[in-house]
């Protein structure tokens, strides 16, 4: 599913988070949101989910007008810095709930989570819980959650963020893998030019509420726009 936002604008006080925003991603593609603390990435992501309302601007997912709809209406996946598992719930258990809620028949269930515990590979822990396994692990298990309900789109705010560079680098890599095997439409927000230059086949390069270029991880290197995206994807985190 393509997502289209237009002319997006969003005010806090006298401070514009979203500065007329408009962004086309593609179908299928993993894009990234890059930019600096307080550029509008996760202002962004959130209109794209519907968690937040826009001052003005539309939002388009597969040339549908989702403006007005609610989050849940959106057919989106999401997973946040801090995921939320549910502690008193097994591996397997908290990647069924959203198929559980839905009411699902319990053999298509089983079904479903068997393929995607190989996919994240968390089989053989799917008797933990929570608390026994590692921070990577724990993300690798929100993912399979966000994927268990087929969502058209998956968001991921900062999802490896909170973790240390190795498992941050190796869940970089499966990432990409994955999207290569389910090809669902993603936004990934990052500030980390590393993890986006990595990932992506498209990166959006913002700066004060604004989009300073789109493109390709290698138009954006060999050919950045302007001096703020040479400067920004020419340093270090
Ligand atoms: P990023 O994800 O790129 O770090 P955000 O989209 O979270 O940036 O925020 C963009 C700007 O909007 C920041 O300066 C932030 O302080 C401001 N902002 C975000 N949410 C709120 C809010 N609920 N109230 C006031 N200011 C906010
Ligand atoms: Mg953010």
């Amino acid at each position: 599913m393509s997502i289209q936002v237009i002319g997006a604008n969003k005010r806090y006080g006298d401070f514009a988070a979203l500065d007329n925003v408009s962004i086309d991603i593609p179908d299928g593609q993993l894009t990234s949101l890059l930019g600096p603390s307080g550029s509008g990435k996760s202002t962004l992501l959130r209109a794209i989910a519907g968690l937040d309302t826009l001052d003005s601007g539309i939002v388009r997912i597969n040339d549908n007008d989702v403006s007005q709809k609610s989050p849940q209406k959106r057919d989106i996946g999401f997973v946040f810095q801090h995921y939320a598992a549910f502690k008193h719930l097994t591996v397997r258990e908290n990647i069924a709930f959203g198929l559980k809620i839905r009411k699902r028949p319990k053999k298509e269930v089983d079904a479903k989570v068997d393929q995607l515990l190989e996919v994240v590979g968390l089989t053989v822990f799917q008797k933990r819980f929570p608390a026994q396994l590692s921070g990577g692990q724990r993300q690798r298990m929100a993912l399979a959650r966000a994927l268990a309900v087929d969502p058209k789109v998956l968001l991921l705010d900062e999802p490896f963020g909170a973790l240390d560079a190795k498992v941050r680098d190796d869940l970089r890599r499966w990432l990409r893998r994955l999207h290569e095997e389910v090809h669902v439409t993603t936004v990934l927000v990052t500030h980390d030019q590393q993890e986006a230059l990595d990932v992506s086949d498209r990166i959006a390069v913002l700066n004060k509420g604004r989009i300073e270029q789109v493109g390709t991880p290698d138009d954006l290197y060999d050919r950045p726009a302007n001096e703020f995206v040479a400067s920004f994807l020419g340093s270090t985190v």
